[in-house]
């Protein structure tokens, strides 16, 4: 492991770095890329931020002028709306299958135009907890090839990945570089490592995207503008050290499998959730509002899909105490005993 934390005087580690991150975090990350997912990375590609919000608002502002559309996946992370419409581009959303939640090509098709800029893509999913396939993926990059062509216009993938590493069994969370070339990865160290308060994260602009350097170049201009320059010293050099390193994710894995076959078990439906720490469960009535206020009188807090442009589900997170989760089973085997 590389030891840059305790190398460094206090000066370096309290200072400023160079506005898109020290080189040798870069490096470090850079290097962590290809050795896990044999695509070579070039640190002068990567841009540090503090998590996945701001190097999802500081991608967007880089990529989109006024009038734009960026396609999202339903269901979706409710900030991507307030970024793309603050970025001043328009949110075009498209729902995924039910069947399994993922991607519905035929809407896809439809959906893009030649005013999309990007698709947003998040895998494990908030809040289905669903890894998009391999087969997705392929499928994906072939038609996002196709319409680029048509339109004549880049359509770029961004890729937001804070969940990538909170995976059950030997489920593959296909890296998208590998696959399509205008990608952009938006990564955060928040749920991997498990501190979501510290704020730390990267831009990967991957170097098959066209004229990557001017993208890196727009991504820096973006970074600058907002404000979004060098990020904290202390956790940069706090995750070159601990790149490739996970959080125990053995809990989660015990939390969904007890939580989802419980579920299962009780009459609620799911969608399979291989990664990330939520579950989709179908509500029992029509209006998911009202499921989730009737959740309450059992101390149940669930969050209407709605939020998440999805109705007629609720999102239960099971990023909590094995205790809880064995405590809530007898109140979410009363709530749907109440639709007997
Ligand atoms: N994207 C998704 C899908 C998320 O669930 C979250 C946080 O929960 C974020 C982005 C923001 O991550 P960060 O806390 O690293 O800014």
């Amino acid at each position: 492991m590389v030891r840059l934390l305790t190398e460094k005087d206090p000066v370096a580690l309290h200072g400023y770095t160079s506005a898109q991150g020290d080189p040798s975090v870069r490096k470090a990350i850079a290097d962590n890329i290809t050795e896990r997912f044999g695509f070579t990375a070039d640190p002068n590609l990567i841009y540090m931020t503090c998590g996945a919000a701001a190097s999802l608002t500081i991608t967007l502002n880089a990529i989109v002028n006024s009038g734009d559309e960026v396609i999202v996946l339903a269901p979706f992370f409710p900030e991507y709306k307030v970024f793309i419409e603050k970025a001043g581009a328009n949110v075009r959303v498209v729902k995924c299958r039910e069947s399994d939640f993922q991607i519905d090509f035929e809407l896809l098709s439809d959906a893009v135009n030649e005013k999309t800029k990007a698709v947003i893509i998040n895998s494990p999913n908030n809040p289905s907890g669903v890894v998009l396939n391999k087969d997705t993926i392929k499928e994906l990059a072939e038609l996002l090839e196709r319409k680029s062509r048509e339109y004549g216009n880049d359509i770029y993938i961004i890729a937001d990945e804070p969940y990538r590493e909170l995976v059950y069994g030997d489920v593959e969370v296909p890296y998208i570089p590998e696959y399509y070339n205008n990608t952009i990865v938006c990564y955060s160290f928040s749920k991997s490592l498990s501190l979501p308060g510290e704020r730390i994260g990267y831009i990967f602009v991957s170097p098959k995207t066209n004229d990557c350097s001017k993208l890196y170049a727009a991504v820096c201009g973006a970074g600058r503008a907002l404000g979004y320059v060098c990020a904290p010293s202390l956790l940069q050099y706090t995750v070159a050290e601990l790149v490739g390193s996970t959080a125990d994710v053995s809990v989660y894995k015990s939390n969904r499998d007890l939580l989802y076959s419980a579920l299962c078990e009780y009459g609620y439906t799911a969608a399979k959730p291989d990664g990330a720490f939520y579950l989709f469960v179908k509500s029992p009535e029509r209006d998911a509002n009202a499921f989730c206020e009737r959740a309450k009188k059992y101390e149940l807090l669930l969050v209407p899909g709605d939020d998440f442009g999805y109705s007629g589900y609720v999102r239960i997170s099971y990023c909590v105490s094995p205790e809880m989760i064995k405590k809530a089973l007898p109140a979410f085997k009363k709530l749907i005993d109440e639709y007997r």
